[in-house]
């Protein structure tokens, strides 16, 4: 992994350049929204270069989401735009731009039906609608939002292999080890940028006649950023799974004069294994392989704090269990489970990647067994005969473990979890040997909180007026999310990437 903390290199001047070369739209990142936007902007005809400071384009995401897509239109399905777009605004209690919100709605079909028309079906692929979103509890109220990427309609198909030859087909100049350092402007628009070119170790000038869209994907790797913007994101988490997204993109638009979402908002998965007895403080780790990648941890099973208590539903978003752990002694929290898990995991009807089955990940529920057994050989997950035992090896108090599985269990014949509602058919006992437990903490996939744009997604001064020829798009474009994010609509980053990237090629070619 490359290092280059660009609000380090905001000294560096023209004088360091040493050459020059010329496009007429410059796309700063190749990741979701970057590869959109140029294919949108070279499809208008427009000469376009992409800088990625990686040696590969980021991992195109499987899991599209959009609203009248052809593929729903092809299962049958219908979503209601309104309610979608009031649920969202609601779930983010209205602090985000509503009209963007409903700028995604209007033009994620698009966005989806050209991957799949323009880079799924040539290579013979198609997208596959997930249909049975709506589920269970207010808490858990689903839309059907997912496109799944996929050959045979039984496993997922990556694509960003056929995405990139694609828009080299296109005539796009995609340069690699090429890194955002600042912005360069003139007379209150943005002219192009000084890039490093990391492989000759020397800074270049592009200049950029049409524009300059910066597709960055945020600052979850970013620890002194997380500190100034999103501290508790810290606390919280205990693996980075975005290790390329430093912030480069947001912080050279603030520094020429661009606005920020004030409050911070990220993605946050349930699946971080840590090993027993770290405090939280002690660990960040950045990773983009799935590393100590629980994926039984989103199952709704039984969760305790570090002092062995139930504190929280734990049939909710992905991430409203590590907030839930947040106000909890150590940030962390333990789950318990037994031998028929795998039954249980079934039963669950989870959705998106925690579901057991395609179009989740864990195709089957032996899968999710073997999954877990890698952990327990690892030591991150233990198993034993007896709770006392179990409750001793994952350092929590013994009493009180013990306690809450009886309680758990007694809730189980009831058939009723008369302490935080839990739907009947999640709750599930703990009574067949072996018993598991772990300790999890969260995983922060990406922040939220961007620049403020508009809806021709330019970027907008402390004035909310445009910066001229300035784009944003994906992670570091703001306004649409606040706090967490809103699973139960599956695939929403990735599709909020990949319109608003078009949305911005188009734009940025336009002028
Ligand atoms: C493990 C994981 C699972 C996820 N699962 C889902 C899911 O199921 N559904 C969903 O909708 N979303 C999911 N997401 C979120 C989704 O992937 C992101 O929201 C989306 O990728 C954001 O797109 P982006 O273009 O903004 O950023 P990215 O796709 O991250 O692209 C940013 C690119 O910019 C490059 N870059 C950074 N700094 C510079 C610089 N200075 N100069 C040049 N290039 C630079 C990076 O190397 C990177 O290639 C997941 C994320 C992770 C990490």
């Amino acid at each position: 992994m490359s290092k280059l903390a660009n609000v380090d290199h905001y000294q560096v001047t023209e004088d360091d350049v040493k050459r020059t070369v010329n496009t007429e739209v410059l796309v700063v990142g190749a990741g979701n929204a970057g590869m959109m936007a140029a294919a949108a902007a070279a499809e208008k005809h427009a000469d376009v270069m992409v800088i990625e400071k990686e040696a590969s384009i980021n991992l195109m995401r499987v899991g599209l989401g959009g609203v009248g897509t052809n593929a729903q239109k092809r299962a049958g399905l219908t979503i209601n735009k309104y309610d979608l777009v009031e649920y969202l605004a609601a779930f983010a209690q209205h602090n985000v731009d509503e009209g963007l919100i409903y700028h995604w709605a209007n033009h994620s079909a698009e966005a989806v039906n050209w991957v799949e028309d323009n880079i799924l079906k040539p290579n013979g692929a198609h997208l596959r609608s997930e249909p049975d979103a709506m589920v269970t509890s207010s808490a858990y109220q689903g839309f059907p939002t997912e496109n799944d990427p996929t050959i045979d309609d039984k496993t997922f198909t990556s694509y960003g292999k056929w995405f990139q030859e694609k828009v080299d087909s296109m005539g796009v100049n995609l340069q690699f080890n090429t890194a955002l350092v600042k912005l360069l402007t003139s007379n209150n628009q943005v002219t192009g940028a000084i890039v490093k070119d990391l492989a000759k170790d020397e800074y270049v000038q592009v200049n950029a006649t049409k524009g300059v869209i910066l597709c960055t994907g945020g600052y979850s790797a970013n620890k002194d950023l997380l500190k100034q913007w999103n501290p508790l994101a810290l606390k919280k988490n205990v693996f980075n799974d975005s290790p390329r997204n430093n912030g480069a993109g947001i912080t050279s638009a603030l520094n020429v004069g661009a606005l920020k979402d004030e409050e911070p908002a990220e993605c946050i998965f349930d699946r971080g294994l840590v090993p027993i007895g770290t405090k939280t403080d002690d660990m960040y780790v950045q990773t983009a392989t799935y590393q100590d990648w629980l994926w039984l941890g989103s199952h709704p099973l039984l969760k305790l704090n570090m002092r062995g208590e139930r504190f929280a539903n734990e049939s909710v978003p992905y991430q409203f269990i590590v907030n839930a752990a947040s106000k909890q002694p150590g940030y962390l929290y333990s789950m318990i489970w037994d031998d028929n898990f795998d039954e249980y995991a079934k039963q669950f009807h989870m959705l998106g990647c925690a579901r057991v089955g395609f179009p989740g990940y864990m195709a089957s529920a032996q899968k999710l067994r073997e999954d877990t057994e890698q952990y327990v050989k690892k030591g991150l997950v233990v198993k034993a005969d007896t709770i006392e035992e179990l409750a001793e090896k994952l350092h929590l108090p013994v009493e009180n473990v013990k306690q809450s599985v009886a309680h758990n269990n007694q809730q189980v014949v009831n058939n009723f979890d008369k302490d935080f509602g839990k739907e009947p058919f999640r709750l599930t006992p703990i009574d067949k040997k072996p018993y598991y437990g772990c300790i999890l903490g969260g995983r922060i996939l990406c922040t939220f909180d961007g620049l403020r744009v508009n809806k021709q997604m330019e970027v907008l001064n402390d004035q909310y007026d445009p910066i001229g020829h300035l784009y944003a798009a994906g992670n570091d474009s703001g306004g649409f999310f606040f706090g967490s994010y809103p699973d139960r609509v599956p695939g929403l980053a990735a599709s909020h990437a990949q319109t608003f990237g078009r949305l911005a090629g188009q734009q940025a070619a336009a002028n």
